[in-house]
């Protein structure tokens, strides 16, 4: 293998470990999860924020709804949360039920409570390059480039994927580290030929292992958002890591790469929110 693997597990190790020793001086900040049906793979994520939370020494409050809350009904506990002056971050996992309008949800929510960074106002100000929170998995994303040694400012950065929720902020926060940043799509055209020009590639676009070895540069940095369970049952990325990883210069895996540091930049902004 020629690239160096950069190891999330361990890179959000390290940033949770810093969060719990700031929280050890700002005081302990109070994050409160909105969980709302029973899907499992929502269950799953909350329950691996909260030993997140427990581990950096962030309360918690757990609300629970069930499936046919109603929009209202959900609107009136963030509302109430938005007021509550000992709550640092709200947290509505995503997907909603389909009766409920996230966009809704959202809005309601006080732009300064947002950790996600999902609500307008928090996109708009991270497209200003005034960011109160930076988006989990994007900053994620380029703490593992800085991880790397790779300078950002002035490198060819191609972003596969224009989604709200990771290919556009990814793209943002490049820009902001001042890369000359390239973002496709599905309509993109000479695809292979872009990503092949890039310095940082960044595959955002949820296709299993579509990055091929031809599509990346000699010693480029490749960061894998994708995830997906292969055939084998096990889990895979966007890139083809086993035939990229012998050309790219640093090379995140799946899983282990962007996956854990999503919560622990969440921890993250957690403090930033008590800290406000
Ligand atoms: P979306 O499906 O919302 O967006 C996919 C994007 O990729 C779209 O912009 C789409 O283009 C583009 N795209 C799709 N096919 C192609 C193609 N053949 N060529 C070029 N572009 C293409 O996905 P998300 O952004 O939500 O997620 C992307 C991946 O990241 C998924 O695998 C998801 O599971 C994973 N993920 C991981 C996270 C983590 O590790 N913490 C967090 C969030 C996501 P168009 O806009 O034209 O349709």
């Amino acid at each position: 293998m020629g690239a160096i693997l950069l190891d999330g597990k361990a890179l959000a190790e390290e940033i949770k470990l810093d969060v719990k020793r700031r929280v050890a001086d700002v005081g302990t900040p109070t994050l409160a999860v909105i969980l709302m049906g029973g899907d499992p793979a929502s269950a799953v994520y909350v329950s691996g924020k909260k030993k997140a939370c427990e581990f950096t020494g962030i309360r918690s409050l757990s609300y629970e709804l069930p499936a046919d809350t109603s929009e209202d009904e959900l609107l009136k506990l963030v509302d109430g949360l938005n007021s509550r002056g000992d709550v640092d971050g709200i947290l509505v996992q995503l997907p909603l039920p389909k009766h409920i309008s996230e966009d809704k949800i959202l809005l309601c929510m006080d732009p300064e409570k947002d950790v996600d960074a999902f609500h307008p106002y928090n996109v708009g100000m991270l497209s200003i390059g005034q960011p109160i929170f930076k988006p989990c998995t994007p900053a994620g994303v380029i703490e593992l480039i800085k991880k790397s040694g790779a300078e950002i400012s002035g490198k060819n950065c191609v972003v596969v994927g224009r989604s709200n929720i990771v290919g556009k902020p990814v793209s943002m926060l490049l820009l902001a580290e001042n890369g000359t940043v390239t973002t496709c799509h599905s309509r993109t055209a000479n695809l292979q030929q872009i990503c092949a020009g890039a310095d940082i590639l960044v595959a955002a676009l949820g296709k299993p292992r579509f990055i091929t070895a031809d599509m990346i540069k000699e010693n480029a940095v490749v960061i894998d958002v994708g995830i997906h369970r292969a055939e084998n049952n096990k889990l895979c990325g966007d890139v083809d890591f086993d035939a990229c990883k012998e050309k790219a210069g640093a090379i995140t895996p799946v899983p282990g790469g962007v996956g854990p540091m999503t919560i622990a930049m969440l921890m993250k902004n957690c403090l930033e929110a008590r800290i406000r």
